[in-house]
């Protein structure tokens, strides 16, 4: 799959509207907690720059709904694109509103201008076609770089590609990383590759799952989804997390690992909980022996040591899925262990964005593994073997 390249557009003076992805995460504080999105879009945004373009920067923040909502200004992301880009950025008071129009008509070559939150308009995720319109009016060229939500067609990254000529438009440098990384992965990986999936659920993975197996060589479960399938083989699983309609299929998935000789590995031991809570009490339990009425929230370290000896002659490593509930200290030891030892080794380590990355990032890790995604949600699409519908229009026809 080849997609439109930015280097092949004629981009001199003209005005570039980017898509990107700055959905970042803030503290309690309002302060910007990870800027690794912003930072990754900074390469398109530079070399648009050093054509002499003016920028238009767009994005969605946060879930405001359709209607202006001031705790979702895209200000503080403004803000660190100035330190980020060392240049002033300007930010309009609306999207396709007057403020955004004037701006847009007026602003010179160099200059970069975001505008406001483009989900304070209802017609960004309705993929509203006069909305699209008004946006793709006010530039010439158009180009993605918003992987995180290319698996969604909304109005900024589907149906205003509508209204730009194959030479007008383009994927920004981000979107083809991702884009070029996961076929790589999936297509050509150095073997024995292994696939960790942990997170809340079987039913938000089970599709990536089915599409892995006939890829991988090994696949490491972790999280809340491992319930279901220990359920399935006869486990006493007390209060885990399940998904009771979801245990065929479960079964189907072990089966299929059987039959195309895929090592699938369960949780043998977990850290067992009385109360889904920070403070309450903990027991290390064998999988056999979850005590009625507690829940396994994170995997145990027989568990840890198991995955470890699985992992060691692994030359790649793709890990979606949390193995516990790490937002909490008391059951983010899996997590931890497992990052730390994915992070050491000499494989190519690939992280799928949303929770893992997070994960990741808290430890520190970031800097160690090959590749981190920015979409999470993405990136399942991907390995469930779909073509995002704002990547689909632009790939070379
Ligand atoms: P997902 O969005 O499906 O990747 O799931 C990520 C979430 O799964 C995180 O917020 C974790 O807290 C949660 N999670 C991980 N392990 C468990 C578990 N054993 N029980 C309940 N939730 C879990």
């Amino acid at each position: 799959m080849e997609l439109l390249n930015i280097k092949e557009l004629d981009l001199t003076k003209k005005k570039v509207f980017i898509r990107c992805d700055f959905n970042v995460p803030m503290d309690e504080f309002g302060n910007i907690s990870d800027d690794r999105r912003i930072r990754s879009a900074l390469a398109t945004i530079n070399y648009c720059l050093d054509q002499d373009c003016a920028v238009i920067l767009a994005s969605h923040f946060g879930r405001p709904k359709g209607e202006v909502d001031e705790k979702y200004s895209l200000a503080p992301i403004a803000r660190r694109l100035h330190h980020l880009l060392k240049r002033e950025v300007f930010i309009a008071q609306d999207v396709v509103g007057d403020d955004a129009v004037n701006r847009t008509k007026n602003l010179k070559c160099c200059e970069v201008l975001l505008l406001e939150n483009l989900r304070f308009e209802a017609g960004e995720t309705k993929n509203d076609e006069i909305f699209a319109q008004n946006l793709a009016s006010m530039a010439d060229i158009y180009i993605n770089d918003a992987f995180g939500v290319s698996h969604r067609a909304h109005a900024s990254v589907e149906g205003i590609t509508h209204f730009f000529a194959q030479d007008k438009k383009a994927a920004g440098f981000l979107l083809q990383k991702e884009i070029q990384f996961f076929g790589k992965l999936i297509n050509e990986p150095v073997r024995p590759f292994a696939a960790i999936v942990g997170g809340s659920k079987v039913s938000g993975k089970l599709e990536a799952l089915i599409n892995l197996l006939p890829k991988v060589d090994k696949i490491f479960i972790g999280g809340g989804m491992a319930f279901t399938f220990l359920k399935q083989m006869g486990y006493d699983i007390g209060a885990s997390l399940v998904e009771d309609d979801l245990l065929d299929d479960a079964q189907h998935v072990m089966d299929e690992a059987k039959k195309l000789g895929v090592k699938f590995y369960l949780p043998i031991d977990v850290v067992a909980a009385e109360k889904f809570s920070a403070d309450s009490v903990i027991k290390i339990t064998t999988a056999q022996e979850i005590p009625d009425g507690w829940m396994g929230l994170d995997i145990g370290p027989a568990t840890v040591r198991l995955y470890r000896e699985g992992l060691n002659d692994v030359q790649t490593v793709l890990w979606n899925g949390p193995m516990g509930v790490y937002e909490m200290d008391k059951f983010a030891r899996g997590s931890t262990k497992i990052a730390n030892f994915v992070a050491d080794s000499y494989a190519t380590t690939v992280v799928g964005g949303g929770d893992t990355a997070d994960l990741v990032q808290r430890i520190g890790l970031d800097n160690e593994m090959s590749f981190i995604s920015t979409g999470g949600g993405a990136s399942l699409e991907l390995l469930e073997g779909k073509v995002l519908p704002g990547v689909a229009p632009l790939i070379r026809g």
